[in-house]
């Protein structure tokens, strides 16, 4: 039987809904709110005191109420971990594609209850911290066996699955990069679209070319999978340029963006979205978010959580990250954690709290969005619902 929860005294309810928009790169927020959940959406919001009756009533006490956390870029299906390589990078050691190469070694020694079982673990540590969707690339295989299996692994945790054998050319393929294409392009891709909705190149110097990058992205879309790109991370490059032109939903990094890239990324509904947390533990500057931002372009933020250049499942983090780094306000910075995510997945159901989207929504021990920023480092996620249930205990600091 359906029940229906309303959580009231909310000091700042952040919908995203342009009805409620009173400023800023499409954030939108309501204070002394309330949102009522029913049926696994959002059936009705606005003043705490015009709220209607529901079968279960919380109390928010003046905190906020935020959209869940859409992260759309994560690889979470791999074995082992890459502290030592953190911690000689830290010692002045530069960050190179290659180092995935020790995971996929890892990963592929893996049986697939140990790989279901971390892939399990970082899912709850995500939800815990309020990202309530997530996307999830495979990667780490790179053999037709090893990627279907981290696909369908992944499928059973998300809709959100990329098929990434174009993430890195396996050291057995290190003679013939252009049999690898073929491969990915080919038998592995069959083998992966199935589980997968998106197709990604890691496209950068040490990974992918232009040229393979279009086979590759061209190969997935043929095949029915949506294309978005790891672009323009440790240098300029093609990847940008690329994305735009097969349409890709997103391109992602962006760190080092020519003028035509800006232009490109503003005038195309290809997402440029950022992953500050991977500047931060690859001590490399972080992209230029207000140059984008003020462009016009769709930004979005994601953790890029992975085992090597980010390991961090911290949508909070990011967020800091983007306003003190990237010179976002916190306003942007929410935005693009949350719709900026869901654009870069390309859904409307999530990502906002309009009557009729997926009621998945995060309490913050906080009484503003901006503590995520102004408060960096501190457990403020208080509680989570996911479908209107609420799937993380109140909790934090008070
Ligand atoms: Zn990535």
């Amino acid at each position: 039987m359906a029940t229906s929860t309303v959580i009231t005294n909310v000091g700042e309810l952040v919908t995203n809904a342009p009805d409620d928009r009173p400023g800023g790169a499409g954030f939108a927020a309501l204070t002394d709110a309330a949102i009522v959940l029913e049926d696994g959406k959002v059936a009705w919001t606005g003043p705490a005191g015009a709220a209607p009756a529901a079968d279960r009533r919380v109390d928010a006490a003046g905190r906020a109420v935020l959209p869940g956390f859409v992260d759309s870029h994560a690889h979470l299906v791999f074995a082992g971990e890459r502290g030592a390589e953190f911690e000689a990078r830290m010692a002045g050691v530069p960050y190179r594609a290659g180092g995935i190469r020790g995971t996929v070694a890892a990963t592929r020694a893996a049986s697939d209850a140990d790989l279901a079982a971390n892939l399990r673990g970082l899912a709850d540590e995500m939800l815990a911290q309020g990202i309530t969707t997530f996307e999830c690339k495979s990667g780490y295989g790179l053999t037709v066996a090893d990627e279907a299996r981290s696909v369908a692994l992944a499928a059973r945790m998300t809709p959100e699955v990329t098929f990434l054998g174009a993430h890195v050319v396996p050291p057995e393929f290190e003679s013939d990069p252009a049999g690898y294409v073929d491969l990915v392009s080919g038998p592995m891709l069959a083998a992966c679209a199935p589980h997968a909705r998106w197709i990604d190149v890691f496209c950068e110097q040490g990974a992918f070319g232009a040229d393979e990058a279009r086979t590759v992205l061209k190969a997935g879309l043929a095949a029915g999978l949506l294309a978005r790109v790891h672009a323009n991370q440790l240098g300029p490059g093609p990847g940008v340029r690329v994305a735009v032109e097969v349409g890709a939903a997103s391109a992602d990094h962006c760190t080092y963006l020519s003028d035509a890239d800006v232009d490109d990324l503003a005038s195309s509904g290809t997402v440029a979205t950022l992953l500050p947390g991977v500047e931060f533990s690859t001590r490399q500057p972080y992209p230029d978010a207000r140059r984008l931002v003020d462009a016009g372009a769709v930004v979005a933020i994601a953790t890029d959580c992975n085992p090597g250049s980010c390991f961090t499942s911290s949508m909070a983090f990011c967020v800091a990250l983007a306003v003190r780094e990237m010179r976002m306000t916190t306003r942007e910075a929410v935005w693009a954690a949350t719709a900026g995510g869901a654009r870069a997945l390309r859904r409307d159901d999530v990502g906002q709290l309009r009557v009729g989207a997926r009621a998945d929504l995060v309490m913050l021990a906080a009484p503003s969005h901006s503590y995520l920023a102004y408060r960096p480092g501190v457990p403020l996620v208080a509680a989570v619902w996911r479908d209107g249930e609420q799937v993380a205990a109140v909790g934090g600091p008070r």
